[in-house]
């Protein structure tokens, strides 16, 4: 093989090497692969300079891996997703200005920045930031930005990743139906069934009927809540808590207190549409019905 060796300043005979090379990033060894060439005739070794790789970058990618940061492609493609440039985003943040330009060009971003990056991959948090901190932006261009973070935070929101450590989780079992709790499919069903408005006690018996009809038939319930008897009846355990956290905090049914008489109900209503795409054909069927 011929190079021009950068030393001899013509061309010679050179060896081509493959190995595996340590870099230190902070403290951590990581084995890096490099390729070099060695001149036969004066024993120097040179980069190719047709190589792309950079052993630096190899490194920092293998760390950010290991350490699950965000990778610079990720950074600006988070970026990129709602239209703002480098300076402007790190105004955002309240970072020096080029801040990201370094990171999205491979430089290590430094952890509490990280940890920043990926609470904005949230865009509740980014939006929260923009109502903030966006005064310096054009008007038009912050009501854009809102409106897609809006758009963005609709189509994430979905109730397990907020709710299953609220919540808790329990593995599948004879009081569960032997399915894991489900709470998005819980909450979804709780307000399929608000749809028409209905009575507290009614809306627990519809929500073990459809557990255990299912359980019956499939061997399997549908929620994976678990059930306590109470004197009514069956209810989710915990329901109070399910039937607040979906009125309060997430604002999808409401309750009236109705009077029959002496007697007095809780009647709860959907104020928004359940959501029946991750269920089979059960609900969809009843929905139709509905519709
Ligand atoms: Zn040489």
């Amino acid at each position: 093989m011929k190079q021009i060796c950068p030393n001899c300043e013509k061309i010679t005979d050179v060896q081509h090497i493959k190995t595996d090379e340590e870099i230190t990033v902070k403290g951590e060894r990581i084995n890096v692969p490099v390729e070099y060439f060695k001149c036969m005739e004066c024993g120097d070794e040179f980069d190719d300079p047709e190589s792309k790789h950079d052993p630096l970058a190899f490194a920092y990618k293998e760390y950010r891996r290991r350490h699950g940061m965000m990778q610079p492609k990720e950074i600006r493609a988070l970026r990129q997703r709602y239209g703002l440039t480098q300076k402007e985003l790190c105004k955002l943040l309240g970072w020096g200005e080029i801040t990201l330009s370094r990171y999205e060009n491979g430089a290590l971003q430094d952890d509490t920045h990280n940890t920043i990056l990926q609470m904005i991959k949230d865009p509740r948090n980014l939006l929260g930031l923009v109502e903030l901190q966006g005064d310096f932006l054009a008007e038009e261009k912050k009501n854009r930005l809102i409106g897609l973070l809006e758009n963005a935070v609709e189509e994430t929101h979905s109730f397990p990743s907020i709710y299953s450590e609220h919540f808790g989780k329990y593995g599948p079992d004879i009081l569960s139906g032997f399915k894991e709790l489900n709470v998005n499919k819980l909450f979804q069903a709780i307000i399929f069934f608000c749809v028409d408005g209905v009575l507290k006690t009614k809306l627990c018996k519809l929500l073990f009927y459809a557990d255990f009809k299912h359980y019956r038939n499939n061997a399997s319930s549908i929620t994976g809540v678990r059930y306590v008897h109470l004197k009514p009846g069956p209810v989710p355990d915990r329901y109070g808590y399910y039937f607040a956290t979906l009125e309060n905090e997430e604002k999808a049914i409401s309750v009236d207190e109705v009077n029959y008489g002496e007697y007095t109900g809780e009647m709860y209503h959907a104020d928004i549409k359940p959501d029946l795409s991750p269920f089979s054909n059960f609900f969809k069927f009843r929905d139709k019905n509905i519709n």
